[in-house]
């Protein structure tokens, strides 16, 4: 079987769902590329004098229902194709969990790894001076994503405010003495528990008898770790880019997260096996946390799986073809644009209060998040039940439908 791009493989699942709901095919081209492609050059002036010259994009896909929102990641696959993919996951999940975005991505061409500080400073401040005249308040807002986190958002903030004036409610995930809202950076897991929770509920599944593998331990894997160790879930694997480790028995969170914080391996982790990446995707377990990069599990591993629920904690980490492979076996897969969308819901909260220069408490966000979480989860199992559906196409049909109305009464077509 072809693997397709990983913007084929969006498409593809739009249409799925687009059949599903009888879309008129008028709006499939509508719907299917993206309103605005820029392309810029990034020009970096390495601190040992070298010049390095990277290619940044901002992908905007659709608007209809607000301003452009979507991350920005620094990686050497973010490529143009990959940014227009997320470009338009970003459109459906903004929709199936109805908040005013439309969906839009940004990514610059690039390892940061080997960056010092000040080049990443420096990237990050050439990079949005050259996308600044598509962003704003009401335009797009750019996020955190792969590679990008707090610091990087807030230099962000203060480049584009250099030319805007102050304009904090333009980007999200800044930190929180700066605008930023307490609770946005663990938001996404937390939304990802709270999915992962209201389908316990749903199947009669013991929550805290679930054994848990968690691929990536970024903002979004640490956090997840963390919240799963919090209401007593055991974590028995998790890895980042050199490797894994794995201790049946439930691995000590809290010391993991101390070794990532001091910019060390997983691997250094003391009293447990070492894994590979994709021993870790095999892995004998419960639930499987894809949370690091897309396409990981294809035709090629989706037969090794072994969980029975795999949380899409990342954006596109299961191809089509591996879709089909793991839904035939009887696997559950939680779809990205509801599993992760919690990171989305907390940068709309972030920007709601930004723009009426009002914080709110911790728990006051931990709880809207809650209620939006869990609505879109019942509104996508609702559908998928009616239909005989996957969750996945269940979640895209919600999201293509509010979009494609939304596109149709602003006139677009
Ligand atoms: P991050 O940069 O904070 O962390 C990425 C993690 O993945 C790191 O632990 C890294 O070591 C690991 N990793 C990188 N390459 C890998 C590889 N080849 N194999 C295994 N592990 C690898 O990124 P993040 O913000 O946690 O994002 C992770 C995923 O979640 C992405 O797909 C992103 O699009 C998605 N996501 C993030 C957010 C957010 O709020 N940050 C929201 C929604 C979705």
């Amino acid at each position: 079987m072809h693997e397709m791009s990983a913007h084929e493989a969006v498409n593809e699942y739009f249409v799925d769902a687009a059949r599903i709901i009888e879309l008129d095919e008028e709006m499939y081209p509508v719907l299917t590329s993206p309103y605005r492609e820029l392309t810029v050059q990034v020009p970096l002036r390495l601190d040992d004098g070298d010049l390095l010259v990277a290619r940044g994009y901002r992908v905007q896909h659709n608007g209809a229902r607000g301003p452009y929102k979507g991350g920005v990641r620094y990686h050497p696959t973010a490529d143009l194709e990959e940014v227009r993919a997320l470009a338009s996951l970003m459109t459906w999940k903004t929709a199936l969990v109805n908040v005013p975005f439309g969906g839009a991505k940004g990514g610059v061409e690039i390892d940061p790894g080997p960056l010092s500080s000040r080049e990443l400073e420096r990237l990050t401040r050439r990079f949005t001076m050259a996308i600044s005249h598509v962003l704003g308040v009401y335009r797009d807002i750019p996020a955190p994503d792969v590679n990008t986190n707090a610091q990087v958002m807030a230099w962000m903030m203060d480049a584009f405010s250099s030319k805007a004036g102050y304009t904090p409610a333009a980007v999200t995930g800044k930190p929180v003495d700066l605008g930023g809202a307490p609770g946005r950076e663990p938001a996404t897991a937390r939304g990802c528990l709270y999915i992962l929770s209201a389908y316990a509920r749903r199947h009669d599944i013991d929550l805290a008898a679930q054994r848990v593998a968690i691929q990536g331990f970024g903002n979004v894997g640490s956090w997840l770790a963390h919240e799963l160790d919090r209401v007593g879930v055991k974590v028995i694997a998790a890895s980042d880019v050199q490797g894994g480790v794995h201790c049946d028995a439930g691995l000590d969170i809290a010391k993991l997260r101390e070794l990532t914080r001091q910019r060390r391996p997983l691997s250094e982790a003391e009293g447990v096996d070492r894994i590979t990446n994709e021993e870790l995707l095999a892995i004998d377990c419960d639930v499987l946390v894809p949370a690091a990069l897309g396409q990981v599990l294809t035709e090629d591993n989706a037969d090794d799986v072994r969980a029975g629920i795999v949380l899409e904690a990342a954006n596109y980490p299961v191809t089509p073809n591996g879709d089909k492979l793991l839904g035939d076996r009887g696997i559950t897969i939680i779809p990205d644009v509801l599993a992760n969308a919690g990171g989305v819901v907390g940068s709309y909260f972030e920007w709601v209060q930004n723009i009426q220069q009002f914080t709110w408490k911790e728990s006051r966000f931990n709880d809207e998040l809650e209620d939006i979480m869990v609505a879109a989860f019942e509104d996508t199992h609702a559908l998928a039940d009616r239909h005989g559906c996957t969750l996945r196409q269940a979640a895209y049909a919600i999201g293509v439908e509010r979009v494609a109305s939304a596109s149709r009464m602003r006139g677009y077509v």
